[in-house]
């Protein structure tokens, strides 16, 4: 080393006084060429570095962009392709070098015009934009010895400052077309688990959008630290708000994760790392995202799945702070949707979901998700095709490429080839082909090959899902999820409004039957607007506080919903069903709630339904054990197999790891069901099944075999089950169908589609 080295300081001091310097050559009025060449000097001065040299990326080449110390000949003339070279090397891995000496690194490639045989040493950090590499910068030293950790630091910590100079001296854009460019061209297919069946088309859209940082240097440090205290707080605040509202799910996010979120949000080696960025002149916004990309380079070199989630987790948190720290709070929905679109997330609540245009959402990808999640359930009701749990979709996939969603392939392509595209639109016309050919059951009944009719109704919860009684030529509305109109609101939804829109769907419904339920919240359906008494915070949402348990401790919620309910039906029957009942007394005291509001009305002088037919879910197995003692009180019994299945197999309906563990056509599945309708057949009690279940042809064919006859099922699931039901013999189903219980096989699905096929059952496949 030709100069002394730098007295001991920290990186945070060391950082400080170059870009001291470089706000001043960045405010200059020199053009961007003498600003660089300006900066090189500063860095390799205050580094007491022979050589420091930037090279940017354009036309998918690094081209050496200035440089002090090494042939000025050299510059706009060298050039090194990505993965060329150690600078190559530093852009491609986007990871930093640093050898005291670089002719012995195999990557090495040594250029002649630049005279750098005189330096052994050699320091590279890659200048990233956007989580892309769009430039180097490097320090070299004739003398053979390593750089200091203290100084790779700073470089780092500059790397991010020169990242905002480039941008603003509009050099990025070259340099970042480019490289976009260039990846643009690398097509790829993810894959994940159909949640929802469909195809669609779009760009993609994070639902988080990730924020760009405008400003990297701070121009008061002490202000820079409080806004970073304050986004702590309030960040702290929000997820200790999550943890709480746990009782109503946590808006999609898995409690694992809230754990990791929380653990993360009170580390202090995290916060004490940001504010030493902090203190090395980075703004609020830089800091984080200086501490992050440190953090995402040492995890690079981890080959841990388990830690690798951890970073996703991190990296959340980390967004999280820079959108409240740079106060741009809003989701992709409340941005709203500019194109046709693809959406992006980890996880989704059903009311996110719902905040989303219809028109221009055309698909969602999830990393996790699972079959009855209710964000599933309302996706399924927009007919918008959801893949789940795909690996990797934030590194693959950036804002705005165009996606090619195949659920029913359970793939993703991304940025597709010419060819992919073609065999996509090919695959597309065919099912709409399709779908039109099952268009033309649309008006034919339902009735087996046997000439047994079967019931089918749709399931809806939304005002515009009316329309698809119409579409469908279903007999009826099996389930109205009354709490859709809750989830999708600001506020609680007042009596008047209620009203409204049960008047609305008995209208559009004509003669055909509505089945209202009452509220379903709680689970993983929260309220942002209710909140929670602490005693009453649990650990288990799916089996706490939620539905009539819910309702029967709010009376004034269900009275509310009574009287919405009793009014809007004025002169025609209402059919209103209780979810979640447990024990016959809880379905008792509701209906009593019902037959109290009715009177009170009545004595009112209010118009009245014409009848009112009560009914209740069969969600809770325990239920069943009772089942005689309601049944005289019953109007019709629906079983709600997402939530029966959750509770039979006390595994938790939303949890990704356990989406695939369980069958529905599980013997523990069909033969409690087939004990139900034996509980059930005698009496005047309808029975029905309105779960997901039942929307799937196969399904649907298993439960007509143990004596199901009406089914609530999803619109786009009418047309299949129709065409498997008019191909079905069911009495030859029902004969074969006791040994199928007696002795079932360790894959009953493959049992049933053996069975289906053998009998020439249209399952649509
Ligand atoms: C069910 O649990 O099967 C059901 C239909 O209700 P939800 O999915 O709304 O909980
Ligand atoms: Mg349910």
């Amino acid at each position: 080393m030709t100069n002394a080295p730098p007295p001991p300081t920290t990186a945070a001091q060391s950082a400080r006084t170059i870009l001291t310097r470089l706000h001043e050559v960045m405010a200059s009025r020199t053009n961007a060429q003498g600003k660089l060449n300006q900066v090189v000097g500063i860095i390799g001065e205050c580094l007491h570095s022979e050589v420091c040299s930037i090279y940017l990326l354009r036309d998918g080449a690094l081209e050496l962009y200035a440089t002090r110390g090494l042939k000025q000949e050299a510059v706009h003339v060298t050039r090194l392709a990505l993965g060329e070279g150690l600078v190559g090397t530093i852009a491609q891995q986007i990871e930093t070098l640093n050898l005291d000496e670089a002719a012995a690194h195999p990557d090495f490639s040594y250029r002649p015009e630049t005279g750098e045989e005189l330096f052994h040493s050699f320091a590279g950090v890659p200048i990233i934009r956007r989580e892309q590499a769009v430039g180097v910068l490097c320090v070299q030293h004739s003398d053979p010895r390593r750089y200091e950790e203290i100084e790779i630091e700073t470089l780092q910590t500059v790397a991010m400052v020169l990242s905002e100079l480039i941008a603003n001296a509009d050099l990025i854009d070259t340099a970042a077309r480019a490289h976009a460019a260039e990846a643009d061209q690398t097509s790829q297919r993810l894959t994940g688990q159909k949640l929802v069946d469909g195809m669609g088309e779009g760009v993609a859209v994070f639902h988080q959008p990730r924020v760009t940082i405008e400003h990297t240097m701070a121009e008061d440090i002490e202000a820079e630290r409080h806004r970073v205290y304050a986004a702590f707080d309030k960040m702290r605040e929000q997820i200790d708000r999550m943890a709480s509202q746990a009782e109503f799910g946590i808006g999609g996010e898995h409690e694992e994760v809230l754990e990791t979120y929380k653990m993360f949000a009170y580390d202090e080696g995290w916060s004490r790392r940001i504010n030493e960025a902090i203190d090395s002149g980075l703004t609020a916004e830089a800091a984080i995202e200086r501490v992050q990309q440190r953090t995402r380079m040492r995890m690079r070199q981890i080959d841990d799945p388990l830690l690798r989630d951890r970073m996703h987790d991190l990296e959340d948190l980390s967004n999280r702070l820079i959108r409240i720290v740079s106060g741009q709070m809003g989701t992709a929905a409340q941005l709203g949707l500019r194109h046709d679109s693809i959406l992006i997330a980890r996880n989704l609540g059903p009311a996110e979901l719902l905040e989303y245009d219809r028109r221009r959402l055309k698909g969602v990808v999830l990393e996790e998700g699972s079959l009855t999640a209710h964000v599933i359930i309302v996706a399924r009701a927009m007919g918008v095709p959801v893949l789940g749990r795909v690996r990797d979709v934030r590194t693959s996939i950036r804002e705005g490429d165009l996606l090619l969603l195949d659920a029913s392939a359970g793939a993703l392509h991304v940025r597709p080839t010419p060819a992919v595209q073609e065999a996509f639109d090919a695959k597309l016309e065919l099912s709409q082909k399709r779908r039109a050919n099952l268009a033309v059951l649309r008006d034919l009944p339902a009735v087996t090959k046997d000439g047994v009719p079967i019931e089918l109704m749709i399931n809806a919860g939304l005002r515009e899902d009316v329309a698809a009684l119409d579409l469908t030529g279903a007999r009826g509305i099996g389930l109205f999820r009354t709490e859709f109109q809750f989830l999708v609101s600001a506020t609680l939804p007042q009596r008047e409004r209620q009203q409204r829109l049960y008047r609305d769907v008995l209208d559009a419904a004509g003669d055909r039957p509505v089945i209202f339920r009452t509220v379903d919240i709680g689970g993983d359906k929260a309220l942002p607007y209710m909140t929670v008494d602490d005693e009453a915070l649990e650990e288990n949402p799916a089996m706490g506080w939620r539905a009539l348990r819910l309702a029967l401790e709010r009376e004034g919620l269900l009275k509310v919903q009574a009287r919405a309910l009793i009014e809007a039906a004025a002169g025609r029957t209402l059919n209103v069903m209780f979810p979640m009942v447990s024990e016959p007394w809880e379905y008792e005291a509701a209906r009593q709630l019902f037959v109290g509001q009715r009177a009170w009305l009545a004595s009112r002088g209010k118009k009245l339904p014409a009848a009112i037919r009560y009914g209740a879910m069969l969600e809770v197995p325990g239920l069943v054990e009772t089942l005689d003692l309601m049944l005289p009180h019953l109007d019709f019994l629906s079983i709600g197999t997402n939530d029966l299945t959750q509770f039979l197999f006390a595994a938790d309906r939303a949890h990704p790891r356990l989406a695939e563990r369980y069958d529905w056509l599980s013997p523990i599945v069909m033969r409690y069901i087939a004990r139900v309708v034996k509980l059930v057949s005698g009496t005047k009690v309808a029975l029905g099944v309105c779960g997901e279940m039942g929307g799937r042809p196969l399904e649907a064919m298993a439960l007509l075999g143990v004596g199901i006859e009406r089914l609530s099922i999803t619109p786009a699931g009418v047309a299949p089950v129709k065409a498997m039901i008019r191909s079905l013999d069911l009495a030859a189903l029902r004969t074969d169908m006791p040994a199928i219980l007696a002795r079932p096989s360790s894959d009953p699905r493959g049992q049933y589609r053996a069975w289906a096929k053998a009998n020439g059952v249209d399952l649509g496949d």
